[in-house]
């Protein structure tokens, strides 16, 4: 018969909400009665600091407090300041080994860091704006603070700087003393990276070292710290996250929580130990609604990405994030019995009936409300899918944070700011434009404090934000990813001309660029094609040039195919829809500007035109980078001559004539 898992452990976040000494021991007295015999002491965050660190004394001195706070609607002034001493801590760690528990202290790096980098913000990121440092922040970089509302932050330690990381190991060496066991959390998740792709020391240290992303750099500082702490006889625990940034030794114990199982299955695979936290079984801060005890019962114990690993699992743990939970009244109510059943799931690896399970946490219940600590009552350990939905809506009315948080309602798209900085490089955006398009969405976050001008490249990245939104679980989802990046491509080379063309009031014009964003608009080979129905809705497909299209023969009936092909798999209705065409390259006006050997006829020969605008100034705009507007002052003689094109449209504008443009059908191969 199988043995139980030697890990059975529950995570107790102090870091959003300080609980009291007493508090802490009572927990520890039901933990025991669970059958728990790990606690990971979530210590750190950008919340609040509460471990005495007598090296740094700002880090309790000013990290531990941040006074008023936005929970929802727990909201209060309670438990928001507080830290342990290092007597406290001792004597914690006593108490919970008397019940049969050992702690493992977490404490977070590079992510979560706002309360530390309020205290000492040098061992954060130097910040340049536009290549000098600006004066207004080279005190505090970042404007860290300690937070005061739920939320990712972008603070993180500098992994750049050497004296950050000798910063982070003295702290170690202290924790070290007050923890006896062997292994040390030393965090890892939820590290959104702009600041370090910003930050010359850690490009500085990511060039040094030959590697290309600051996942990668992640993983560098996390080795150097674990190396570190290995040289002293302990053991790392990360989060999952850290994974991003490739394999880590199989000496590091990784906690899974959600995302990325792949790689954690592959740690497993090369003999790596994992702890299982995932959110969808054991996050015990999430309402009943999402996790009662009956689906504790049901998660399975070993989940796909262990399966065939299972001597690799160490155990499970069930973390209790604290925004919502500012006493021991609502942690308890939390906690049990939905703890009792982890631990009864950790304990028992052959599957038990619920009847008999429920019967068991039942008793464990009734032990853990003698203690005192009342849990949630027995309405909330089987909910129906109604009764779900309605608490998860009272949820949600219990949870909601102010609207003057600017956070919370950013939070997501810093996550995805970051996401899309590192899509613009791949589709070969400079990354000096990228970055400061998203500084300018920073610059909102941080309340207009760091403001850098604009070039017009923050519409584009708001634009292409949508896109990555879209292509991760939007519209976009459905289609091969060479014609996301080829249309992505070619929408920010469109957008970048449009602004050519209009300046930066022209630039986000939302009639243009939502099509390629929502997926309406598509570049297969070297045209792009929209799907524009007309007035009765019948299917029609209109043709947009891209600058860079190769406009011969070959290349263009190629991409037709294509877009036959294309909307045959995915939009069917549009497999055989007409397609049109409205372009000053359809002006007949062109033979008598252009050599016969032109290109542009080649495109010309597919076309039936049915309308011709011989006034239309469209050329203009595209050609000369004129607007509507500085046509109508237009001197003439200063049009550029660069191109065989200008010249010769030049001496047509003087002579008075106008290149015009033509609407036109596709109706035969291009020849
Ligand atoms: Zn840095």
């Amino acid at each position: 018969m199988a043995n139980g898992f030697e890990y059975r452990g529950f995570m107790l976040d102090v870091s959003r909400h300080y609980m009291p000494m007493r508090d802490i021991k009572k927990l520890i007295d039901a933990a025991q009665i669970c059958g728990m015999n790990r606690m990971h002491w979530h210590l750190t965050d950008d919340q609040g600091w509460r471990i005495e660190i007598k090296k740094y004394p700002r880090l309790t001195g000013i990290g531990s407090h941040r006074g008023q706070s936005y929970f929802g609607v727990f909201s209060d002034t309670e438990n928001n300041d507080g830290f342990y001493t290092q007597k406290e801590i001792r004597e914690i760690v006593a108490y919970a080994k008397e019940h049969g528990i050992e702690i493992i202290p977490e404490i977070e790096m590079p992510g979560h860091a706002s309360a530390m980098l309020a205290a000492y913000p040098q061992f954060g990121c130097r910040r340049v704006v536009h290549g000098r440092t600006d004066s207004r922040i080279k005190d505090n970089p970042y404007n860290y603070q300690v937070e005061v509302s739920v939320g990712i932050y972008p603070d993180l330690i500098c992994g750049g700087k050497d004296e950050s990381i000798r910063f982070f190991e003295d702290i170690l060496d202290e924790v070290m003393t007050l923890f006896p066991y062997p292994v040390i959390h030393i965090g890892g998740d939820e590290a959104i990276k702009l600041h370090w792709r910003r930050c010359p020391d850690c490009q500085a240290r990511m060039e040094k070292l030959g590697i290309q992303t600051e996942e990668e750099l992640q993983r560098w500082m996390v080795l150097e710290v674990g190396e570190y702490l290995a040289s002293k006889g302990r053991k790392t625990m990360v989060w999952c996250d850290v994974l991003a940034g490739g394999p880590l030794p199989d000496h590091f114990i990784v906690q899974q929580w959600m995302g990325a199982s792949e790689a954690t299955r592959a740690h497993l695979a090369s003999g790596g130990k994992i702890i299982i936290s995932d959110t969808a079984g054991y996050y015990l801060d999430y309402p009943f609604g999402r996790i009662d005890v009956h689906d504790i019962w049901q998660y399975p114990r070993i989940p796909a990405y262990a399966e065939g690993y299972e001597s690799g699992v160490l155990g499970l743990e069930c973390p209790l994030w604290t925004e919502y939970v500012t006493d021991l009244k609502r942690a308890s109510f939390q906690l049990f019995p939905r703890m009792a059943a982890v631990a009864l799931k950790a304990s028992e690896p052959e599957s038990m009936d619920w009847p008999a399970f429920r019967g068991l946490i039942a008793a464990k219940q009734k032990e853990i409300e003698a203690l005192g600590l009342t849990g949630a009552p027995e309405s909330l350990w089987e909910l129906t899918p109604e009764q779900k939905k309605e608490n998860l809506a009272d949820w949600e009315r219990l949870t909601r944070t102010p609207s003057i948080m600017p956070y919370i309602h950013f939070e997501n798209r810093l996550m995805l700011l970051e996401h899309t900085e590192r899509f613009m490089e791949e589709i070969g955006i400079p990354k000096a434009f990228a970055e400061r398009a998203g500084d300018r969405i920073m610059a909102s976050l941080y309340h207009g404090h760091i403001v850098t001008e604009d070039d017009g490249a923050g519409e584009m990245v708001h634009q292409l934000m949508e896109a990555v939104r879209n292509r991760r679980d939007g519209v976009w989802t459905m289609f091969p990813e060479n014609v996301w990046l080829d249309t992505m491509k070619c929408f920010t080379r469109f957008v970048q001309e449009h602004r050519q063309c209009y300046g930066y009031d022209g630039y986000d014009r939302g009639f243009w660029t939502p099509r390629q964003v929502q997926a309406k608009l598509f570049r297969l080979g070297e045209l792009e094609y929209e799907m524009l129905p007309d007035k009765e809705g019948n299917p029609r497909i209109f043709l947009h040039i891209p600058s860079d299209a190769n406009l011969m023969p070959d290349p263009l009936n190629e991409s037709v195919r294509l877009a036959r092909e294309f909307f045959a798999s995915y939009f069917p209705e549009y497999a055989d829809a007409p397609m049109f065409c409205e372009t000053w390259l359809l002006s007949p006006k062109l033979h008598e500007l252009l050599p016969e050997t032109a290109k542009i006829f080649h495109f010309q020969s597919g076309f039936e035109l049915y309308g011709t605008h011989p006034d239309s100034k469209a050329a203009i705009l595209w050609v000369f980078h004129k607007t509507a507007i500085q046509q109508k002052t237009l001197d003439l003689n200063e049009l550029d001559e660069s191109t065989t094109l200008q010249r010769s449209m030049k001496a047509l504008l003087l002579s008075g004539g106008a290149p015009g443009s033509a609407d036109g059908q596709l109706v035969r191969p291009f020849s």
